[in-house]
């Protein structure tokens, strides 16, 4: 039987997974998806994606602003009995319409969210990053394990062409050996009044600023092209604006190396701009530009551009997941996956506070 927190084994660490094709002729009865935090992310493109889902609908939403929840019911038809707040998150155990709970607070508040609506008996998916420490990380698949759900990470590039080429052809050594790597998200961070920037800039919150906001996407293809486990990291930190950027840094920029003695380079900023992936391999470039955003990639490999169209990836990424839950399928981006990607992002902080390199041990995942 599959585990359904896990869904991860040790032989499993440098497999990919593919993700599932969405297999359109198979019709369950949609599964209620109540959305907890009701921001930029969850209003303007998760609730959009679930409503064009096959296998998800909206069901449900916890929110801390009563002012919002007309909107909601009015837009996705959402009953009274679906609404709930972040006190009486528990009742939602007894909502029978509601399958899943999907997190899309800020950061520092993932973990406590996704605990309470695993213990309330149901499946979690967790946006990224999944939450401030691993051994947070940990509380989650434990209590996803207790509870026999399912918890599964936002990782929306799991679903996108041309990062599923990059994963594909790398795993299969099409290319032979990689050479060198540099991948990098960063955006320069301007109006610090908008809320949705203050936390993100709030040690608390949003933890080390860029290097988890955006850096987790640096942090992730650094695992999926190298297809290996970095062995030490060597990681700076600094700050430009330091009338604002007083809790946590501006800039992150971190070098991986491997037992075989290979290095990768690694960064993330709110100070400057970055969104690629490039990779030397044996025969030739493996690229993708404007990388990590919702759309508009556009990548080569060694035989060629790629000539992918722009997806909803957030439809694709529901569906996926659901399927998973519906199947009781290999959970493509489990917990312990997020947690993996905390435990580096962890590294790097030590190493750009000490000044010294990190040995990163041996990875469970
Ligand atoms: P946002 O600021 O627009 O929304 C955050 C929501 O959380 C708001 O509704 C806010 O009211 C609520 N909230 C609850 N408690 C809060 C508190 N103590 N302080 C501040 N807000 C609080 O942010 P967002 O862009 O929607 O991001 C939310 C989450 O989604 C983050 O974890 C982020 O990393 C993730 N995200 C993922 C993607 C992706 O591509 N996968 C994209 C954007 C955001």
């Amino acid at each position: 039987m599959i585990a359904l927190a896990s869904g991860a084994s040790l032989a499993s660490v440098l497999r990919l997974r593919s993700a599932p094709a969405v297999q359109t002729e198979f019709r369950p009865e949609k599964l209620g998806i109540a959305l907890l935090g009701l921001g930029d992310y969850a209003t303007n493109w998760l609730a959009p994606a679930i409503a064009q889902s096959t296998y998800g609908k909206v069901a449900g939403i916890v929110t801390g602003s009563p002012d919002k929840i007309s909107t909601w019911q009015e837009k996705y038809s959402i009953p009274d009995s679906g609404v709930f707040n972040y006190e009486n998150l528990e009742d939602i155990a007894s909502n029978k319409d509601i399958d899943i709970v999907y997190i899309v607070t800020p950061t520092g508040l993932h973990h406590k969210f996704a605990i309470r609506a695993l213990e309330a008996g149901k499946h979690v998916i967790c946006e990224k990053p999944m939450a401030p420490t691993a051994e947070d990380c940990t509380r989650m698949i434990d209590a996803a394990r207790k509870a026999d759900r399912m918890l599964q990470i936002g990782y929306r590039l799991y679903w996108e062409p041309h990062h599923t080429r990059v994963m594909t052809a790398m795993r299969d050594k099409e290319f032979g050996k990689w050479e060198s790597l540099e991948t990098a998200f960063a955006g320069r961070m301007k109006d610090f009044d908008d809320p949705k920037n203050q936390w993100r800039i709030d040690k608390e919150l949003g933890i080390a600023g860029a290097l988890y906001d955006l850096g987790v996407y640096a942090v992730q293809a650094g695992f999926y092209t190298t297809q290996q486990h970095p062995i030490r990291v060597t990681a700076t930190s600094s700050t430009d604006r330091k009338e604002i950027f007083n809790e946590v840094p501006e800039h992150w920029d971190w070098e991986l190396e491997y037992a075989d003695g290979r290095k990768s380079i690694h960064w993330s900023s709110y100070g400057k701009n970055g969104n690629h992936l490039k990779m030397a391999t044996a025969e030739g470039s493996l690229e993708i530009e404007r990388a990590y955003g919702y759309s508009g990639q556009s990548g080569v490999t060694p035989v060629g551009k790629m000539s992918f169209e722009d997806v909803f990836q957030q439809t694709r990424q529901i569906d996926g997941q659901l399927l998973a839950i519906h199947r009781r399928n290999a959970n493509v981006v489990p917990g312990e996956m997020g947690r993996r990607d905390i435990r580096l992002i962890n590294a790097v902080m030590e190493s750009a506070d000490s000044g010294k390199s990190v040995e990163l041990g041996k990875f469970d995942y």
